[in-house]
């Protein structure tokens, strides 16, 4: 089971998230677990204070260290402790794959305010940012991480295999999808999906899938290593968007 450790002040944000879709079915097979931390809890004060005015003055409040600490001292050893913040390395699916693989307690510390004492900041193993964006906590960033991870857990989606050709996974997007109807607004399904033969329709997506990156993430486009068969694959897209 893959236990998440979740520190906010905010706990009722993630009510719903845990009962609901497939983290909800995820809780009750028994291959997620999740557990919520207040900081609130390990305060001394009649006001469970969590936070303080800053050191030099200027806006907003700070998360106060010691409950922090104290919070923290309470947990298993091997905790791997990361701090959502948008000063952090951004969240990548491979990051999402890594932690899947843990067999340790993740920790994900939810800021509100204008976040941590900086003193506080190398007691986590790392700072991930969901992007160039500021939320007003982790919260909603924690839930990110969570939906990534679990994808990647056996059994939490139905298929194992949908997430292996998602997005990013193989460092390209995704190619486009299309259900019924067969026409919408005019507009056809590709007529290689309705031909039943599968390894057309794997190279098509293959070159609509490079397509799509190299219009959309130059950056990922420029970074994978094009084979020649996918190399002419792509030209074949080229040339479909250069027909229309
Ligand atoms: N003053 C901080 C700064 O400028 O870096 C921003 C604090 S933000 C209002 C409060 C909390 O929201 C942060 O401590 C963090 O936990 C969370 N947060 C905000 N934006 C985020 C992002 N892009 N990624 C992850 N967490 C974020």
């Amino acid at each position: 089971m893959f236990n998440f450790l979740i520190v906010t002040l905010f706990p009722e944000l993630f009510s719903e998230f845990v009962k609901t879709s497939l983290i909800g079915k995820a809780v009750e097979n028994e291959l997620l677990s999740f557990e919520f931390i207040s900081l609130r809890d390990f305060t001394t004060d009649r006001h469970r204070t969590v936070d303080d005015t800053p050191y030099g003055g200027g806006p907003g409040m700070v998360m106060k260290p010691e409950p922090i600490l104290k919070a923290f001292a309470t947990l298993p050893d091997n905790t791997h402790k990361i701090f959502l913040t948008p000063q952090g390395k951004p969240f990548q699916q491979s990051d999402a794959a890594r932690y899947a693989a843990f067999d340790k307690p993740l920790l994900l510390f939810c800021g509100r305010y204008e976040g941590v004492d900086e003193r506080i900041v190398e007691t986590f193993d790392e700072q991930l940012s969901l992007g160039d964006f500021v939320l007003n906590g982790g919260e909603v960033a924690a839930m990110a991480v969570v939906e990534a991870i679990s994808r990647l857990i056996p059994g939490v989606i139905g298929k194992i295999d949908s997430t292996v050709e998602e997005s990013f996974s193989a460092g390209l997007l995704e190619y486009p999808q299309y259900t019924r109807p067969e026409e919408v607004n005019g507009k056809s399904v590709p007529q290689v999906l309705l031909s039943g033969n599968h390894k057309k329709i794997e190279e098509w997506r293959k070159g609509q899938s490079l397509l799509r990156t190299y219009q959309v993430r130059r950056d990922l486009f420029e970074q994978y290593p094009l084979s020649e068969h996918e190399r002419n694959l792509f030209a074949e897209a080229l040339k479909g968007i250069a027909e229309k």
